[in-house]
């Protein structure tokens, strides 16, 4: 029972982002609250069979004395990994994090968020609730999903989002006809494949991007260090470039925005290259409608052909918009400073609410694409700690 108790930080979230703040403001002697499921979004929204797109060195969750690495957990578990790394393994590992350096976490949703003259007072799903001189929001994407206006008329159970499902064998048998070209719809493609599905992916793009097509090139020693940060995050050059956040932020932001493009676009991991033989991709369509007929979907595409399917499932992305965060009150939002959905912000992650910070994807505005990946969690604690010295 929280009734009424205060404390100087409240991270709400325990994803990557959250357990790795948490563990810098623990070692750093602040007294920290964390609210959320630990590595839910990663154990339920994401598909079982699924592999990490990040590499073994940025899918570390990052700690202040790089002690709980995956090579710790390896070794501490007596488990091996392979690569790329399975999810279930980087769930369990995720947990594993939490226990060891995280123990404390509540598993309770907050439900809001409101401002007080001295904080902030974090209700919880119950009711209960704490006052905390700090909120830190680390509560990833998963309330971004982006889902086409075309298909808004549809039911959840003949149109949903990847992030609807953990497991795609419910769809063993029927056609499925998966939206969008990057990595997610590319392998829940494969995956559902592999189920016996009937699977078709239809793509406004004309082409795939691949990355990862050349392992080589990431173990040339000092060469490969010239061209990528072991963060992972884009290609040759501008791996270097994006991550260095601090940097990255003093360029013009046409540049900003074309580079972080560039790094995160949409693209598919080359090892996935054999699974998707037998896959039917048809590019540069877009669907243009979108209607039930009887328990079916009906599809016309921009090139005049048609579909029906069982289900479409959109693998379409997520749309950083703070005005979605259903936990932060009206007065809240009205005093944050937004550019293009994202919140604004300064030194220690701070945003134009004073005392309120963001972490994760939602700080990819102000820091740079690398926020989107667990690899930038380092950044974004360190910065948290470097704002603790001024803070009161
Ligand atoms: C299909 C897919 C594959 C990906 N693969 C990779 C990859 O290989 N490598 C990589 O670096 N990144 C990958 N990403 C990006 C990934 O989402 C982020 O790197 C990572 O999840 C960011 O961690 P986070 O802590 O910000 O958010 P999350 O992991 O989403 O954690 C959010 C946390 O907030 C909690 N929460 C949410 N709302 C509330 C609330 N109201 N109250 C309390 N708690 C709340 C949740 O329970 C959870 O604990 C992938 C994304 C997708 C969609």
């Amino acid at each position: 029972m929280l009734k009424n108790s205060s404390v100087k930080i409240t991270v709400i979230g325990a994803g990557p982002y959250g357990l790795s703040a948490s563990a810098y403001l623990r070692a750093a002697g602040t007294e920290v609250q964390v609210f959320g499921e630990p590595m839910s979004f990663w154990e339920n929204q994401m598909p079982i069979g699924m592999c990490l797109r990040s590499s073994w060195d940025a899918s570390h969750i990052a700690d202040p004395s790089h002690q709980f690495t995956i090579d710790a957990y390896c070794r501490d578990t007596g488990r091996k990994l392979s690569e790329p790394i399975p999810l279930d393994s980087f769930v369990e590992y995720g947990h594993w994090f939490q226990q060891k350096v995280v123990p404390n976490v509540d598993h309770r949703k907050v439900r809001r968020v409101d401002l007080l003259d001295d904080g902030f007072k974090v209700t919880l799903q119950d009711g209960d609730f704490l006052r905390s001189r700090r909120v830190v929001v680390a509560t990833g994407i998963g309330g971004f999903t982006v889902r086409p206006e075309v298909f808004r008329s549809l039911s959840l159970e003949m149109a949903s989002h990847s992030s609807d499902h953990r497991n795609l064998r419910k769809f063993q048998g029927k056609r499925v006809a998966v939206i969008g070209c990057g990595q997610s719809a590319l392998e829940s493609a494969a995956l559902l494949r592999e189920a016996g599905t009937g699977v078709e992916v239809i793509a406004r793009k004309q082409y795939l991007n691949w990355v990862g097509l050349h392992p080589k090139l990431h173990r040339l020693g000092f060469i490969s260090k010239m061209l990528y940060s072991s963060r992972d995050v884009g290609p040759a050059g501008i791996s270097l470039l994006v991550a260095m956040p601090h940097i990255f932020r003093r360029f013009p932001r046409g540049f900003q925005n074309r580079t972080a493009y560039r790094a995160i676009r949409p693209a598919v991991a080359g090892w996935l290259k054999l699974r998707l033989q037998d896959v039917p991709i048809t590019f540069g369509r877009q669907v243009l409608s979108a209607k039930p007929i009887d328990s079916r979907v009906h599809l016309r595409l921009s090139d005049n052909t048609e579909r029906i399917v069982d289900h479409v499932l959109l693998a379409t992305g997520y749309r950083v918009d703070v005005s979605r965060y259903d936990f932060l009150s009206e007065p809240l939002l009205k005093q944050l400073k937004t550019q293009e959905g994202y919140p604004v912000l300064g030194r220690g992650m701070e945003s134009s609410a004073p005392g309120l910070h963001f972490i994760g994807k939602s700080a990819a505005w102000s820091f740079g694409p690398i926020l989107g990946f667990v690899s930038g969690a380092e950044f974004a604690s360190t910065e948290i700690i470097r704002g603790l010295a001024n803070w009161n």
